[in-house]
């Protein structure tokens, strides 16, 4: 049962995150769209709206670029190996929801997963072209996520890689799944898959080595503490059936995260940065108690050579990276904000 606290937590989670990994769990209900049609995301893959920039879309989002514990990785020999195997028993329909959330397509399926003693339902499972996570630094064509919650509100994710095959063969589970695929070319759009049977996956899932790690959503909010089990080998996909996929979802890969615990590398690609532009985290501002009230505890640009007395001729430095140009109060706000300063022509 869901204290207050956690619910308003949830629901405050579930404002900001669109169309999410965590889609349809109680992290974030299905948006109530029209008829026929869904909501689509708010995050993208590239450019404003893409991964590096996912924390400044939403403050929820704060762990996109701070947490430690994140997904996805790459799953190499320091990573276990589940140690039971999770109890399937997904439920074979005629067909399912099939949506297009803009950053991803989903499929409406239902079904417990025991593992760990909890029971698990599946709330949906996605697909990401390329594969989010890398085994021995290889990536997949094709990775779905399985996305099961507890009552409790943990997340667990079963993940399945997917490789390209010689001979033409394919998860048959794929080939319903994409049947009507056409249908969902645009995002938003709803469609039904053809009919699903997962007795081949079942077994794969339960007889197959699987990586576990914990770790996080792959999408905005990117929160942590899920459970992911990954499968050691992928599953056979066909050129066809991938290139059908990869032409509806485009890209929608985050990429590869810092190793579980060290700093997440966009705070540490900030604190490089800085120091790369001679403005230091902790020499040139004191950031007081909390980063309040930032204020340069010596000057943060240094003095100027007297190019009259020196004799030197070259032309005065610009450019975005050059810390002469950046205002002392500015560049100290920023960097207490962990913010690395940008000129106004670069936002
Ligand atoms: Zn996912």
């Amino acid at each position: 049962m869901f204290s207050f606290t956690r619910l308003v937590l949830l629901v405050t989670l579930a404002v900001s995150a669109s169309a999410s990994c965590i889609h349809n769990t109680s992290l974030m209900r299905r948006q109530i769209a029209e008829e026929g049609t869904v909501e689509v995301s708010t995050f993208g893959y590239t450019g404003s709206k893409g991964p590096l920039l996912w924390a400044t879309l939403e403050a929820e989002n704060e762990l996109c670029r701070t947490g430690k514990v994140q997904s996805p990785i790459n799953l190499d020999d320091t990573i276990s190996k589940a140690t039971e195997a999770p109890v399937v028993a997904f439920n074979n329909v005629e067909e399912a929801e099939f949506e297009n959330l803009g950053t991803t397509l989903e499929v409406l399926a239902t079904g417990v997963t025991t593992f760990a003693g909890k029971e698990f339902t599946l709330a949906q499972f996605h697909m990401h072209t390329p594969s989010e996570h890398r085994i021995a630094e290889e990536y997949f064509p094709l990775e779905i996520h399985m996305v099961h919650e507890a009552a409790d509100g943990s997340i667990a994710v079963i993940a399945l890689p997917f490789q390209l095959t010689e001979d033409n063969s394919t998860l048959e589970l794929l080939t319903a799944v994409t049947e009507n695929i056409e249908a969902i070319r645009v995002p938003g759009t709803v469609g039904r898959t053809g009919a699903l049977d997962f007795t081949e996956i079942t077994e794969i899932i339960q007889t197959t080595p699987l990586f576990q790690y914990t770790g996080s959503l792959t999408t905005p909010p990117c929160a942590e503490g899920l459970t992911f089990l990954v499968l050691e080998q992928p599953l056979p996909l066909n050129v066809a059936t991938y290139n059908k996929i990869k032409s509806i979802i485009k890209f929608n890969a985050r990429y590869t995260q810092n190793t579980s615990g060290q700093d997440n590398f966009l705070a540490a690609a900030t604190v490089f940065a800085n120091e790369q532009d001679g403005v230091s985290q902790s020499q040139s501002c004191d950031c007081g108690p909390g980063g309040e009230n930032p204020a340069p505890t010596s000057p943060a640009q240094p003095p100027v050579e007297d190019k009259a007395t020196t004799g030197a001729h070259e032309p005065a430095p610009t450019g975005a990276n050059n810390h002469e140009n950046i205002p002392a109060a500015e560049a100290c706000a920023m960097q207490c904000k962990g913010k690395r300063w940008v000129p106004d022509a670069f936002l």
